[in-house]
């Protein structure tokens, strides 16, 4: 039975960053956004973490192999029906209450269950990593066959979050030819509400969830990892560690299907809090985002006034 680590949370949250130290841990195997790997890699044969195309990686055509005796027996098509019916956000709350799920729900589940499994299998690996963040999808996994689903909920803050989604961010996997999704910070922060409430539903469904602050782990993540290892029944020691240094890790190459383009660093990964939001998110979006997330951010711990280093005195009343 392949043990199955989800990383969920909104997008911009830092899921790909806890991947990446996840990855480096030994028995380890962290896959990217599996979610991605239909379209952008068996479809748009973009680049795997190790920089190879898709097709091209060893690893990833060993997995396709085990799987589906080769890729080429995926139909694409079908998984596309599959989640467009039943991979919606819309879906949870049906998902979150069902006793038993429809059949298309099993389909869908039983092609990330046969690529975990494959996965751990070609990899020697005790945990595989799926950080594809979406809720909706975790809710399905629930009925995925054979693996032992533990899910990571990261949470970062809303404002963080919310400026990080304004920003332009390019995606070297096409070669430049396509760029990251944006969202408004009024839409972000109802998407921040929606898929951070979905986990929340999920650990009331029994599945084991460990909800993680984003802030924290990057001001401690030898501890952080260490509990994480903890929850994905890895027994580390301090030496499992050597690869983070004060203030960064050291990063090999992994191969990550698809995702943030932190996944192809290789090499030394500056490890700091990304506070800009505070002085580069404007005010009244500070305030709007923080409005509409307030009870959420409250119980997540969050501050709900922030103060600007820019002007102390702003709206810290
Ligand atoms: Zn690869």
């Amino acid at each position: 039975m392949a043990r199955v680590l989800f990383l969920g949370g909104l997008g911009r949250s830092g899921t790909t960053l806890v991947e990446r130290l996840l990855g480096e841990l030994p028995g380890v195997c962290a896959l990217g956004e599996v979610v991605h790997l239909w379209q952008r890699d068996l479809r748009d044969d973009e680049r795997c973490g190790c920089g190879a195309r898709f097709s091209a990686c060893a690893f990833w055509r060993r997995v396709g192999q085990y799987a589906f005796g080769g890729w080429h027996n995926v139909d694409v098509d079908r998984v596309h029906a599959l989640r467009d019916a039943v991979e919606r956000t819309r879906h949870i709350p049906r998902l979150a209450t069902a006793v038993e799920a429809p059949d298309e729900v099993h389909e869908y589940a039983h092609f990330y269950a046969r690529v975990y499994t494959a996965a751990a299998e070609i990899a020697g690996a005790k945990v595989v990593v799926d950080s594809s963040k979406h809720s909706a999808l975790a809710h399905v996994l629930r009925w995925a066959p054979d693996i032992d689903l533990r899910v990571v909920h990261v949470v970062r803050d809303a404002r963080g979050v919310a400026y990080s989604w304004t920003k332009t961010v390019s995606r070297p996997e096409t070669d430049g030819a396509d760029e990251m999704t944006r969202y408004s910070p009024g839409r972000s922060a109802l998407l921040w509400n929606a898929h951070n409430a979905a986990f929340g539903l999920l650990a009331k469904r029994g599945v084991a969830v460990h909800r993680m602050r984003y802030e924290e782990f990057l001001a401690d993540p030898r501890s952080a990892l260490l509990e994480l290892g903890d929850f994905a029944g890895l027994r580390l020691t301090d030496q499992d560690l050597d690869f983070l240094g004060d203030g960064y890790a050291d990063l090999g190459v992994g191969h990550s299907a698809a995702g943030n383009p932190m996944r192809f660093t290789v090499g030394r990964l500056p490890l700091r809090r990304d506070d800009a939001w505070k002085r580069s998110l404007p005010r009244n979006q500070r305030r709007l985002v923080g409005t509409v997330c307030a009870p959420m951010l409250r119980a997540y711990g969050y501050p709900l006034s922030v103060t600007s280093p820019d002007s102390p005195l702003e709206e810290n009343r």
